[in-house]
Order: C-alpha cells, then sequence, then structure tokens
C-alpha cells in the first residue's frame, strides 16, 4: 500500500479556534498531543517550537496545553526532535511522552524501540504523531528563499510558511508571497531525495494537509493507540471530521504524491547504489 497501513483515513480539524488561529492546517497535531496530555495519556510531548521566533525549529518538552498551542505551526526547516526525548525522560522525568515527528524520524523512533540498547527511553513514547513530508530545507535554504527569491529583507519578516498549490508560500503582512517549487529543487537537505516515506507510515496516527480542503487536514489512524487517541478526541468534542470521500482533492492526491515521492527517489537510490553510495534505510 502505497500510503503504508492504516485503519481509517478522514478529513479532520480542530474544533477549538484557539488552536485554529495558530495551526498549520486542521490543527490536528495540537489538538491530539492537548487531548492526550488532559486525558493522561501522555504527561508531555517532545515538539518543534521556535523560541527566538526565527523559523529555527528548537526541539522543546511541553506538558501543558499552552505549550503545545505555543509550538504549533510547521518550521520548514530539520528539527533534531529525536535528540530531545532524553531530556523528556531523563530531565522532566516523565514516563509517558508524546512525539511529532517527520517520517524519518518515525523511522529512527521504532528501531530505538525494536533495539535493546535504547529501548528503556523509546520505551516511554506512548503516542507518535507523524507528519507528511515531501521534503526538508536547511535554514539557509529558507534564507535564500526569503531575501534573494522573494525579495524580503529578513526570513524573520515571514508570519508563516508553507507549501501548497505547486509553491512554497511566505506570508508577511498578510500578503502571500509565492515561489514556485521548481525554483526550490536543489534546496532541499540530499537526504531528502532518498526518502520514500511521505506520509509517516510508521506513526501511530499520521497527518498533513494533502487531500484535504484548506484549514482541514488528512488524518490516518494507524495503530491501536493512534486510532483510540484520535476516537478520544473526536468523542470529546475537540476534533470534527468528515469522511475523504466527500471532500476534494481527497485520498487518489495523497496516494499519487506518496507513489510520485517513492519512484523519484527509488531512482535516486538506484543511482546512488550503482555508484557504491551507502543507502542508509533499506526498503
Ligand atoms: C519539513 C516539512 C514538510 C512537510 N511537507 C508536507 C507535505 O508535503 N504535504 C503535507 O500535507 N504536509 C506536509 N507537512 C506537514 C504540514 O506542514 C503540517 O505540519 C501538518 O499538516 C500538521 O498540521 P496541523 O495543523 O495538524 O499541526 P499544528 O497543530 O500546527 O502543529 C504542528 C506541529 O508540528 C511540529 N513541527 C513544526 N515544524 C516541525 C519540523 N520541522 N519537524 C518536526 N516537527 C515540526 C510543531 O512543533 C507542532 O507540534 C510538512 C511538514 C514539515 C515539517
Ligand atoms: S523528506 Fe524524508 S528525509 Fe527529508 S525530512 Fe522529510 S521525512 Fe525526513
Amino acid at each position: 500500500m502505497v500510503l503504508g497501513t492504516y485503519k481509517e483515513a478522514l478529513s479532520a480539524r480542530s474544533t477549538e479556534q484557539k488552536i485554529l488561529d495558530v495551526s498549520q492546517d486542521g490543527g490536528i497535531v495540537s489538538a491530539l498531543l492537548c487531548y492526550a496530555l488532559d486525558e493522561g495519556i501522555i504527561e508531555g510531548a517532545v515538539v518543534a517550537g521556535t523560541p527566538d521566533d526565527d523559523w529555527r525549529p528548537i526541539p522543546t518538552v511541553v506538558t501543558s496545553s499552552d505549550e503545545v498551542i505555543a509550538a504549533a505551526g510547521t518550521k520548514y526547516s530539520m528539527s533534531p526532535t529525536l535528540s530531545a526525548i532524553k531530556e523528556a525522560t531523563r530531565q522532566y522525568g516523565l514516563e509517558k511522552v508524546g512525539i511529532v515527528a517527520t517520517p524519518c524520524q518515525v523511522q529512527g523512533l521504532r528501531k530505538a524501540q525494536a533495539y535493546p540498547f535504547a529501548r528503556f527511553v523509546a520505551d516511554k513514547i506512548k503516542l507518535i504523531v507523524g507528519i507528511y513530508c515531501m521534503e526538508n530545507f536547511p535554514m539557509g535554504s529558507l534564507d535564500t528563499f526569503a531575501t534573494a527569491k522573494l525579495g524580503f529583507d529578513s526570513l524573520q519578516d515571514a508570519t508563516k510558511m508553507d507549501i501548497g498549490k505547486g509553491k512554497f508560500w511566505l506570508t508577511k503582512d498578510g500578503e502571500d508571497s509565492g515561489l514556485a517549487i521548481k525554483e526550490t529543487h536543489g534546496y532541499e537537505q540530499a537526504g531528502c531525495n532518498i526518502c520514500m516515506d511521505y506520509v509517516a507510515e510508521w506513526a501511530d496516527v499520521s497527518t498533513g494537509s494533502v487531500g484535504s480542503p484548506d484549514g482541514w487536514s488528512t488524518v490516518l489512524t494507524r495503530t491501536d493507540d493512534g486510532e483510540s487517541v484520535f476516537k478520544g478526541a473526536v468523542e470529546a468534542g475537540l476534533i470534527e471530521t468528515k469522511p475523504m470521500d466527500d471532500v476534494k482533492p481527497g485520498l487518489p492526491l495523497l496516494e499519487k504524491l506518496a507513489k510520485g515521492k517513492k519512484d523519484k527517489n527509488g531512482k535516486e537510490r538506484e543511482k546512488r547504489a550503482k555508484m557504491g553510495l551507502p543507502l542508509p534505510v533499506e526498503y
């Protein structure tokens, strides 16, 4: 299956305005973490904040809904999120930890859970919320998009960053400026070109915008834990849902993009293998 194993696919969004005001898409990540914290399913979570408001994602341990919401929104650069698990478990002493992770980070986490040397820490991860990811950019690339390509004085002038409808978008003073995605090619981190997972196939629950209308998210529940947290948040009235068949562009677009990534990056992997270059993850 091109989207990995999942139980249910739904279009969804948070029902809380304070989440929707700051979230990237339907606020599903923040809504799930807030619900899981309130219910004691997790005692804290590792998210990617940007404490200096400069778009640099900094792994941050959060233990309250306010802190979850303060870290909402996508930063399109690499967050060394897994590095904060030790802080969450050792310094904060958390026994039940949630985490927001890109597909590659979810893979790392699942491996850590499978290997005894890291298990004592990784076993404390009770909820993995995976976010879809086509590619990621070094901070220098984001600076180039903002200043050299879109004419901003500084990346820090941007109030929102997004990718959609074939463009990389930066918002400033309420106005959106778009850069054609083909103009961003070559600026992504090199490892993204051999990554085969678009939809965080190994997460408990995965989410992203593709497939759903603006302001909504496409959610794939995957594990029993992921399904239970998502259903709990829906039953508590914190998330509203629509069947994927009722929304446009729907699941076919998500499947098309996930397959496109596998096809394109699969070819790059073959090319690198022929050159004798190492490929870190086997598929
Ligand atoms: C590099 C990147 C590429 C993406 N590409 C796509 C795509 O091609 N298609 C698509 O549909 N969705 C993509 N997404 C996901 C999308 O941008 C949203 O993050 C997702 O839909 C969740 O939105 P939300 O409103 O539910 O989350 P929110 O409630 O806004 O919460 C977002 C959460 O993500 C965390 N976060 C922010 N930046 C990062 C980061 N760099 N690394 C790890 N965690 C982070 C925040 O801490 C926060 O907890 C991408 C995300 C990233 C980080
Ligand atoms: S494209 Fe793959 S390797 Fe790159 S950040 Fe996203 S999940 Fe990680």
